[in-house]
């Protein structure tokens, strides 16, 4: 009697053929799950600068390693539209978008920073003002990503409370990406009808 497989030499190779094309799959799976990412981040950056075209890269390591703008978490250009993630920032927010409730406070920082160069894209050169531009849209920004309104709207309050208004009086942060015009009510507010400081607005309405 042969032994099993010997006569049937299906058996053993088809498992190992499986193997081969989930092993190769799993490998082609990367490229493409930020190649997705690429496409959908860019389609609401477009959105979010009223129609510019943007462009958004996440850089892989060895892209990082040759950006001239390396030490920057992502930059904007104004001229191109392209907007470049350093390496680890765009998994940051895939993390978040895939699960904002659980997701841990920094990581609303990609967020946030997808809003801000969105902003420059949109047509803003001066941090101050694109950073206010950027809070007063992380909400609709977080929305349009995915995550369900209510988070989104917490989210966006919690990181201008805590990380904007912490920056109040922090030397050279304070100079170039606050202002204390950037509140609800003051100089920067665009009474967006769906800003993320809407919640202030009802409450005047209501009175
Ligand atoms: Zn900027």
């Amino acid at each position: 009697m042969p032994r099993r497989g010997y006569s049937q030499p299906q058996p053993v190779f088809k498992p190992y053929l499986i193997a081969c094309i989930a092993l190769s799959a799993g490998f082609a799976w990367q490229p493409v799950k930020y190649w997705r990412f690429e496409r959908l981040l860019s389609a609401n950056a477009t959105q979010l600068a009223d129609g510019r075209p943007a462009r958004v890269h996440c850089n892989s390591v060895a892209d990082t390693m040759f950006d001239g703008e390396q030490f920057a978490a992502g930059h904007a250009n104004i001229e191109t539209g392209q907007i470049v993630f350093q390496h680890g920032w765009c998994a940051t927010l895939m993390d978040y978008v895939g699960n904002p409730k659980t997701a841990n406070p920094e990581d609303f920082f990609a967020l946030h920073m997808f809003t801000h160069e969105s902003m420059h894209v949109r047509g803003e050169s001066n941090e101050a003002r694109t950073e206010c531009q950027a809070i007063q849209r992380d909400a609709r920004a977080a929305m349009l990503l995915g995550v369900p309104e209510a988070l989104a709207r917490k989210h966006a309050l919690d990181f201008y409370f805590n990380s904007y208004m912490g920056r109040r009086g922090d030397g050279w942060m304070s100079a170039q990406y606050f202002s204390d015009q950037c509140a609800p009510g003051k100089a920067m507010d665009e009474q967006l009808s769906d800003s993320t400081w809407l919640p202030f607005y009802r409450t005047a309405d209501d009175q």
